[in-house]
């Protein structure tokens, strides 16, 4: 028996509570971890509330991300005692996830930790964070250069919003932060905002094409903002799109795609090949200043993390949140 959160729909209703957890619900996998850290990210919060069907198989485990150490494999890949994370792959999804101080996985999900992070470190980055570096890293792929001009960063102080501002400042870029909590400017300036935008600017219907003025845009906000985003994307430049935090739709006309050759790239964190997600975290360690990240992050235990979710649904909640799940 371990401690975690367990999600249970049955006819009493759907509920999520810390509890003992029996190993026998864990699922299939060759590889069992002893987790030390997991976070609180935007599907973490969905699931844990019910507000979204992203739990998929019940009980399940929720935590769609996890760092500890190896305890027992059936795989050459990894032996007790390694360091390692996983983002995605459906875990905390269809299979049980991180928030519990035991996962049993399949060894290719894993990632080894990259020896500059500590396990908590690493989840202070999350997948959040590996998510804003996919997107900065399609958008150097584009061949966006800072002389370009301005990147826009909507979201701005949830996670990966927080993130890719502190990643695109290190990399010299002049971003600008949309969001909806202005109060937060000086939290976002010392991320490494150039501007901070209010995103009642965005938010609203636009016009298919509005002034050029974005070099790139990384957005985790969808609906009006994502459209908003393509109509003032300068001509041949690129928006890397990954979040829905406003909307799941895309009300928008292709005028960007076809009069101003604008790109639209989907960024996907969950089935992203194994070689991509090791880039990502490689990336990661080089570019990411540590220390900006431990001002974004905060720390709960997993008594805590039910209650949290519904903050982080309501915008409650700045940066990242780190979940104390076992002692390292
Ligand atoms: P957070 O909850 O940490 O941040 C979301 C931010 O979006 C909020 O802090 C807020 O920023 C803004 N926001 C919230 N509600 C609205 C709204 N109604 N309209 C406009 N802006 C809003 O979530 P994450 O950063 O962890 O995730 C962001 C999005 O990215 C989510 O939709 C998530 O599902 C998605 N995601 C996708 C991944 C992928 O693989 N594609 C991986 C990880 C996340 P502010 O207060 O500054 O306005």
């Amino acid at each position: 028996m371990f401690k975690g959160i367990l999600i249970t729909k049955d006819e009493a209703g759907y509920g999520a509570c810390v509890q003992d957890i029996d190993a026998s619900i864990l699922g299939g996998g060759d590889v069992t971890v002893r987790v030390e850290w997991s976070t609180l990210n935007y599907k973490d919060a969905l699931a844990i509330t019910g507000k979204s069907p992203v739990a998929r198989r019940f009980p399940l485990v929720p935590g769609i991300d996890f760092a500890g150490t190896v305890t027992a494999s059936a795989s050459p890949q990894w032996k007790p005692g390694d360091k390692v994370l996983l983002n995605g792959w459906g875990v905390g999804e269809t299979h049980c996830g991180g928030l519990a101080q035991t996962a049993r996985v399949q060894a290719d999900w894993l990632t080894a930790l990259p020896p500059k992070f500590s396990t908590r470190q690493a989840m202070a980055i999350g997948t959040a964070g590996y998510t804003a570096m996919l997107c900065v890293m399609a958008l150097q792929k584009h061949g966006v250069q800072p002389a370009d001009g301005e990147i826009l960063v909507t979201g701005a102080n949830g996670g990966v919003g927080s993130v890719a501002i502190a990643l695109l400042s290190r990399l010299g870029y002049h971003v600008v932060a949309s969001t909806g909590r202005l109060a937060e400017s000086d939290y976002l300036r010392a991320l490494g905002a150039s501007t901070v935008l209010d995103r009642a600017e965005l938010s609203a219907p636009g016009k298919p094409l509005a002034r050029e003025r974005w070099a790139g845009v990384v957005d985790s906000v969808g609906s009006h903002t994502l459209a908003n985003a393509c109509s003032a994307t300068k001509y041949g430049g690129a928006v890397a799109a990954c979040g829905l935090a406003g909307g799941m739709d895309f009300p928008a006309s292709v005028a960007p795609f076809i009069l101003r050759g604008v790109t639209l790239y989907g960024i996907d964190s969950v089935m992203a090949p194994k070689d991509v997600r090791e880039a990502a975290w490689q990336r990661l360690a080089q570019d990411l200043d540590l220390s900006k990240m431990e001002a974004i992050t905060s720390e709960i235990d997993l008594d805590h993390a039910i209650a949290k979710a519904s903050e982080l649904l309501d915008g409650q909640v700045r940066g990242r949140v780190v979940v104390r799940v076992s002692n390292p």
